[in-house]
């Protein structure tokens, strides 16, 4: 079973008493009415070292990275962060380890002015727990649920240079190239993307942060909409110091299943893409289409020549 099979199985039948217009299971965040102006939007992400992020990694880098990937779920709903918890567990760590720990944690909260409330502090094999909250007005969250089939598809900045740092070690090696360099940057210190978002909520018709993969985000974005999706491979925005690194056919693999990216992938109807078009600009941020959903279900991706591509393993799953 893997884990969202597992999610739907053991959890999904605990999640009760969601009023109609809230979100529970199944998207970014949860979703849940306070007021009539406002949503509460709440989401919990743990950072296993080994797993999420190397052995060994510098502990503000950890603390700075674990952070901002918890705060990217809360950007791609479109809502502002407010507060955070933090559950750490970690082995003998030292003073400078805490306090740099915590250097990396507050230059991430201060992206969005959002505070630590709390948390829980225990000894044992290193884990970071983000509970993130944050608001947003009524009935304006962005969902994966929304797109229609003719919605065209869209992805902010570039991708696959996070899955490409992976590639070489993290940690234990003194220097880097320029290019690897640049790569690793990307990974240790994604950017949520918060203000495209916040205003992607009366143009857009449904949004995702891509975690685990593209193509593996698409799909859930997909299934929440009742949709199937097409990926045109040649307009997926790989990352130019990925290209220079690897070549385009193994920096596109890794554009299109690589995780960890944080960009949004988003839907957007073909009334409001000229409005989508002038918010690119107004915000210099790079928007590209890369894709059309259309009836039925699945993620389709089409190479040059109008062939499908096989995408071998789609993206991150922790169980299979
Ligand atoms: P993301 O990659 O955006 O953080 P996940 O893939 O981790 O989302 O989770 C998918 C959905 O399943 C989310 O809505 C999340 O809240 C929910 N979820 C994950 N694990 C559990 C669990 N153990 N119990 C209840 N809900 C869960
Ligand atoms: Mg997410």
């Amino acid at each position: 079973m893997d884990e969202f099979e597992l999610i739907n199985r053991f959890f999904r039948p605990l999640c009760v008493d969601v009023a109609e217009n809230d979100i529970g299971i199944g998207d970014d965040a949860s979703v849940l009415t306070i007021s009539k102006e406002q949503q509460l939007v709440v989401t919990t992400d743990t950072h296993v070292e080994s797993v999420h992020f190397p052995a060994g990694a510098k502990p503000y880098d950890v603390g700075f990275r674990s952070c901002t990937t918890s705060l990217s779920d809360i950007a791609a709903m479109g809502a502002t962060a407010r507060w955070a918890s933090l559950a750490l567990t970690v082995t003998d760590a030292s003073d400078d380890w805490f306090e740099s720990f915590a250097g990396g944690a507050a230059d991430a909260l201060k992206q969005c002015q959002a505070s630590l409330i709390g948390g829980d502090t225990t000894r044992g094999p290193l884990v970071i727990t983000w509970n993130i909250i944050g608001t947003v007005s009524a009935g304006t969250a962005l969902l994966r649920s929304g797109a229609a089939p003719g919605d065209g598809i869209y992805v902010s900045g570039t991708l696959g240079s996070s899955a490409a740092a992976l590639t070489f070690p993290l940690t234990g090696v003194q220097s880097y190239t320029a290019l690897q360099d640049e790569l690793r940057n990307r990974y240790w210190y994604p950017k949520p993307r918060f203000d495209l978002a916040h205003r992607l909520r009366s143009i857009a018709s449904a949004c995702i942060d891509i975690s685990d993969g593209l193509v593996a985000d698409l799909a859930h974005l997909a299934r929440s909409s009742h949709c199937g999706a097409v990926v045109d491979s040649v307009q997926v925005p790989v990352d130019s110091a990925l290209i220079e690194l690897v070549g385009i056919e193994c920096g596109l693999q890794m554009a299109l299943t690589g995780g960890d990216d944080y960009e949004i992938c988003f839907t957007v109807a073909q009334e409001n893409e000229s409005e989508l078009m002038c918010l690119g600009k107004k915000l210099n941020h790079c928007i590209t289409r890369i894709g059309h959903m259309i009836e039925g279900s699945g993620v389709r991706v089409i190479g040059g020549s109008g062939q499908e591509i096989t995408v071998n393993k789609t993206g991150y799953r922790h169980f299979d």
